[in-house]
């Protein structure tokens, strides 16, 4: 079974990376797929271009075994809908096998505003990942949705190939790209926050220096 975690990634920070290794050991994933967006459907640009946070992501994952980047997104051209990256994982790997889509729980709160949003529990189980500051939805479709398909242990992630939504705790590290970006915007340091390989690209490549910090806006995938 794989999860795969879809994000900015600009840049990867240890709240990515630690929810990545705990939740593969959690459920037994034969690996992790670390997927950069392309161009996010319905939020600013990233900073960083997909080259850079490609590099950044594989410099710190470098060594991981069941950590794996995964491209498909930056090389599609258009917006990089989730519902379509599912899409592509289910036929390479046939309608039997699970796939669970790994995501915070900011994350699912915004759920409804992804394009076709209604399809990605029929493609992948979701893995909700409790992330500080933000709480599971408990009212709307998400949560009604969370309500009707939730289960409660990790074995029931291979009774079927999809559709069931798993709720787990991950070490809560209140870490944000965002932040980060922020940090490094007033000539702040970043470390302890990514790994020290990260800390060197960034260096290196002059990156989100000088950048107006943005706001945090919800992601629409
Ligand atoms: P930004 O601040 O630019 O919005 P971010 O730090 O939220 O970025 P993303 O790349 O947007 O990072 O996140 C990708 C995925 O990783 C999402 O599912 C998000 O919920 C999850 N995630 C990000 N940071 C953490 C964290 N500190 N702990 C747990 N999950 C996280």
């Amino acid at each position: 079974m794989i999860g795969i975690l879809g994000g900015t990634f600009d840049p990867v920070h240890f709240g990515h990376l630690r929810t990545a290794v705990e939740l593969r050991e959690d459920l037994g994933l034969d690996e992790v797929r670390l997927l950069p967006c392309g161009t996010p459907p319905h939020r600013a640009p990233p900073v960083a271009s997909g080259a850079d946070r490609l590099a950044m992501l594989e410099a710190a994952i470098a060594g991981e075994p069941g950590l794996a980047a995964d491209t498909r997104e930056l090389e599609r051209p258009g917006p990089s809908y989730m519902v379509d990256t599912l899409a592509s994982f289910r036929a390479e790997l046939g309608p039997e096998r699970p796939l669970c889509l790994l995501l915070g729980t900011d994350a699912l709160a915004g759920l409804e505003r992804w394009h076709q949003w209604r399809r990605i529990p029929e493609l992948a189980h979701l893995v909700v990942a409790r992330r500080p500051g933000a709480d599971l939805p408990a009212a709307g479709a998400v949560g009604e949705l969370l309500a009707a398909r939730r289960v409660h242990s990790a074995a029931a992630l291979l009774e079927a190939s999809a559709g069931h939504i798993l709720v787990r705790d991950v070490t809560l590290l209140d870490i944000s790209a965002t932040r980060i970006r922020a940090l490094l915007a007033q000539g702040r340091s970043v470390r302890y926050l990514v790994p020290e390989a990260v800390l060197e690209i960034i260096r290196a490549r002059g990156l989100y220096r000088g950048e107006a910090p943005r706001a945090d806006r919800p992601a629409r995938r």
